[in-house]
């Protein structure tokens, strides 16, 4: 029987944290504030958006939900981060994904200002998350080599399988793991023998969307597997990729829900405090 890797003690401590530096930015006549963007009434998205809110309440940084109907037009989106991104009261701009099939995400993406890029989901923060040069990057994929990190496990020299390529986790994530040191393997849904890949792995880390995907006769013993899939099972329950039972055979493992998850909001405000400070620093430097 396997470590959960649970992932509570991090994010209060990277809470704790975050609600300090909101407190001294405060002190020092900077109210931090973050505007989040949800268009149209997906559940999930405005279930996303209200835990933010509550999270934002208790870290002492304000935060403006503005909610647009399904039918919203590219440009009005474009328009309101336009806005935002123009805004010096405002921090942080949070775009609730997926938006609907006629609106393009990188059209409203590019509008953000890269300095308040809380999702890093701008082609500057993109290009930043892939060289390791200065920006915001994904609080997801960021989650899931935090929680690694806390639980002492290091990537260097170690093979990673990473399963999944999406733009919100696998993509960012296979760049950073990469500059971690790790030898990374992705797999995707042409991937022929997934288990084949599983099997060869030090470190694995599911990204796919799939509820049990990844079953527990896949694993290796003393592989440590970090799952970073949120899927709502009919009853309400929430589940990730890999197969709880992956626990009797794994070293270690990120339960869902209590592992990627809960760290993952916690470090969007550790992003948005970082997005404090780099507008701060661009500051100064204009003022040179
Ligand atoms: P996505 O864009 O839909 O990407 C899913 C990936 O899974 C794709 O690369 C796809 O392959 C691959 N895939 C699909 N079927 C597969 C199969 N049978 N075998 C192997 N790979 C397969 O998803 P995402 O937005 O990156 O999100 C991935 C998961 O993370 C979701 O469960 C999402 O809910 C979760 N998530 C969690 C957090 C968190 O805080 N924990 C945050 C955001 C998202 P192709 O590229 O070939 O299509």
């Amino acid at each position: 029987m396997g470590v959960w890797l649970r992932a509570k003690e991090t994010a209060e401590q990277v809470r704790a944290e975050v609600a300090a530096e909101a407190e001294r930015q405060r002190a020092n006549g900077t109210i931090p504030k973050i505007a989040a963007l949800v268009v149209g009434n997906d559940p999930a998205s405005v279930y996303y958006a209200e835990t933010k809110r509550k999270v934002a309440a208790k870290l002492g940084i304000e935060f403006e939900l503005m909610m647009q109907p399904g039918d919203v037009t590219q440009e009005q989106l474009i328009r309101i981060v336009s806005e935002w991104s123009r805004d010096a009261a405002v921090h942080g701009i949070m775009l609730e994904l997926p938006l609907p099939a006629h609106i393009s995400t990188s059209a409203v993406a590019e509008a953000i200002d890269p300095l308040k890029d809380v999702d890093g989901v701008t082609p500057a923060n993109r290009l930043a998350g892939m060289t390791g040069e200065p920006g915001l990057v994904p609080a997801t994929p960021q989650s899931c080599i935090r929680l690694l990190k806390a639980y002492g496990y290091t990537l260097e020299g170690k093979n990673v399988t990473l399963v999944g390529r999406g733009q919100t986790v696998g993509l960012p994530l296979f760049h950073m793991l990469q500059r971690e040191q790790a030898t990374v393997t992705v797999c995707h849904s042409r991937t022929p023998d997934l288990a084949f890949h599983l099997k060869h792995a030090d470190i694995v880390v599911a990204a796919v969307g799939k509820p049990g995907i990844i079953t527990w006769e896949m694993i290796r013993p003393g592989t440590i597997v970090i799952d970073a899939g949120i899927h709502e099972l009919p009853d309400g329950r929430i589940t990730g990729d890999v197969d709880p039972h992956a626990i009797e055979v794994a070293e270690a493992m990120s339960p869902v829900p209590g592992g990627v998850g809960t760290l993952t909001t916690a470090l969007l405000f550790e992003n948005a405090m970082r997005a404090i400070w780099l507008q701060q620093q661009a500051g100064r430097e204009a003022a040179r």
